[in-house]
């Protein structure tokens, strides 16, 4: 069994990263710039964007949070308009979760698709799908990196990727399934209307877990040799850690990780990657690589 190191993985993926920054600044070209919406005190969300912003320093970007303890619907609107319109910064994410009372669909419609580096804006999910370019969203195109960096062979597999979520399993489906490479593999997307699962996820050569549900793919659901990727993260009290609790990824990772050819860790896997695939898309709008929709 081979670890699928996305830690290693992310920090080479950032090494390149931040000579093409350097490299665009020596030629006269901007610093990239995101910008980072958070709303709210959820945890696990002050958690990734901490991740994010750091991450940003490290490879030379400039970043800008801006941080709501609550926010009205319009007035979030006219933030993001703010960003659209101003040419110093390339990528906006606004941290998901969002409250109850704002309409994420709204919000995300409203970022100009251009500087949509989360790649959630219908433009660039539908450019996506028709194989054009656009932004990806960023832990679908993670795991193809990681798939990649590994030269793991995808074209003629099958792969079951479990949850249908837009931001992870629905876009990685459309991916895996492209005529490209990565991709050619053959998919089946499940969800949790889906009878027979461990019997689908059996038959996976590439199995996907993106649910949020601590252990529930056992060892007697993945085939022998499988290459198992793990994204799903929850948080588990721990009295006994530092922070006061642990991660567990959606894979029983002791019992299942004798039976894979190749598996991601949770915490190091997906996460790490997830983050240097959205700062890849910020530098492709600051380096005018961008394809704009209209
Ligand atoms: P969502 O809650 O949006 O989607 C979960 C999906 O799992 C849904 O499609 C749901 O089905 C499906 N599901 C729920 N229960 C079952 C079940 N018993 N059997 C089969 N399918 C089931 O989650 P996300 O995609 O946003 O996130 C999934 C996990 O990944 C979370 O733990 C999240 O924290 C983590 N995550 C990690 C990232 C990383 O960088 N590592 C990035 C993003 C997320 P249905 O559609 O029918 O409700």
């Amino acid at each position: 069994m081979i670890l699928l190191d996305g830690k290693s993985t992310a920090a080479a993926i950032q090494e390149r990263l931040s000579q093409q920054v350097h490299m665009l600044q020596v030629s006269g070209g901007k610093v990239p710039h995101l910008a980072v919406i958070l709303i709210g005190d959820d945890p696990a969300s002050h958690t990734y964007v901490a991740a994010k912003l750091k991450a940003c320093q490290e490879v030379g970007f400039q970043s800008t949070l801006m941080q709501y303890a609550n926010i009205r619907e319009a007035a979030l609107l006219r933030h993001i308009e703010q960003v659209n319109e101003d040419p110093t910064i390339d990528g906006l994410i606004v941290q998901l979760p969002l409250p109850q009372h704002v309409d994420v669909q709204e919000i995300i419609y409203h970022i100009r698709p251009e500087k949509d580096v989360d790649g959630f804006h219908p433009m660039n999910y539908g450019c996506m799908a028709r194989n054009l370019p656009a932004h990806v969203p960023a832990t679908p195109l993670g795991i193809l990196a990681l798939l990649d960096h590994y030269q793991i062979e995808t074209s003629g597999k099958h792969c079951v990727i479990v949850g249908r979520s837009r931001t992870v399993g629905a876009p990685l489906s459309i991916l895996m399934s492209r005529n490209s490479d990565p991709g050619n593999a053959t998919v089946t997307l499940c969800h949790s209307h889906t009878q027979h699962l461990d019997q689908l996820t059996r038959q996976a050569d590439i199995l996907v877990a993106a649910v949020g549900q601590p252990r529930l793919i056992t060892a007697g659901m993945v085939k022998e040799g499988a290459v198992v990727i793990d994204v799903g993260i929850t948080r588990e009290s721990d009295t006994t850690r530092k922070l006061g609790y642990r991660l567990l990824g959606d894979v029983d990772f002791a019992q299942v990780a004798p039976r894979c050819s190749y598996i991601t860790p949770v915490p190091g896997g997906v996460g790490p990657m997830t983050i240097a695939a959205l700062l890849s898309n910020t530098l492709r709008v600051a380096q005018n690589q961008v394809y704009v929709p209209s």
